[in-house]
């Protein structure tokens, strides 16, 4: 099955993108924006390192995600394919992730690239809030539950935001997106990886096409 990378801004939709594909095709979706945040909830001292840097919407420092994400992929729910979301954000995560990955004998054979412009992002990120419960995603201007106040997927009536989505913040990682990020695209784009989708549209969508560049992928590569 297929190990796979979502590249893009913040508020591009990858996380959404990335649990439907992991429901859709059965395989592990690894965020470690949400691997942090769970560290900072639980006060543990990689969230206590991790949360200044969060807040202000920079990179945690490479050795703290680098080792979430070496532990996570050589685990038994990884075997049939994975989806990284959210990693790699630098050229060393790149490489430390090619690294970790040749070891135990995987590799990235799609990395996906979301497109969408600073301003939408902007918008989309402002809105968002989830179910506390199982972190299905919502917006206050474009996806509301079916039945107000009660979550799709779980029924659970606790939604929640994240500290990190308020408009300065986000225009610090999306600055940071630009700065670092957005090369890694060139860099899947050398190894012959990369696919580029224009984001704007509506998650149901745009997994339509997410779904076909995977299952392409699959059939040519695998
Ligand atoms: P995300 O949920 O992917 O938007 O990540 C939220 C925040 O977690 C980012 O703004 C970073 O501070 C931190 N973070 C998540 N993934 C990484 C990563 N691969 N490298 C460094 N910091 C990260």
């Amino acid at each position: 099955m297929i190990n796979l990378v979502l590249l893009g801004a913040p508020g591009s939709g990858k996380g959404t993108q990335a649990a439907m594909l992991a429901k859709e095709l059965d395989i592990t979706a690894i965020s470690t924006g949400d691997a942090l945040r769970k560290e900072v909830e639980a006060q543990s001292e990689i969230g206590k390192l991790a949360k200044s840097f969060m807040e202000s919407g920079k990179l945690v420092p490479d050795e703290v995600v680098i080792d979430i994400v070496k532990n996570r992929v050589g685990q038994e729910d990884c075997k049939k394919g994975f989806i990284l979301d959210g990693f790699p954000r630098n050229l060393n995560q790149a490489n430390m992730l090619e690294k970790t990955l040749d070891s135990i004998g995987k590799k990235i054979l799609l990395a996906i690239d979301f497109q969408v412009e600073d301003e939408i992002v902007i918008k989309r990120i402002s809105g968002r809030y989830f179910c506390k419960k199982c972190g299905t995603i919502y917006n206050h201007h474009f996806k509301h539950p079916k039945n107000a106040g009660i979550c799709d997927e779980c029924n659970s009536t606790e939604f929640d935001s994240r500290n990190d989505d308020k408009e300065e913040t986000v225009r610090n990682r999306l600055k940071v997106y630009h700065e670092t990020t957005a090369g890694l695209v060139e860099f899947y784009r050398k190894n012959n990886l990369i696919y580029s989708l224009d984001a704007l549209k509506n998650s149901a969508l745009l997994f339509e096409e997410v779904l076909a560049v995977v299952q392409n992928t699959n059939k040519t590569k695998l």
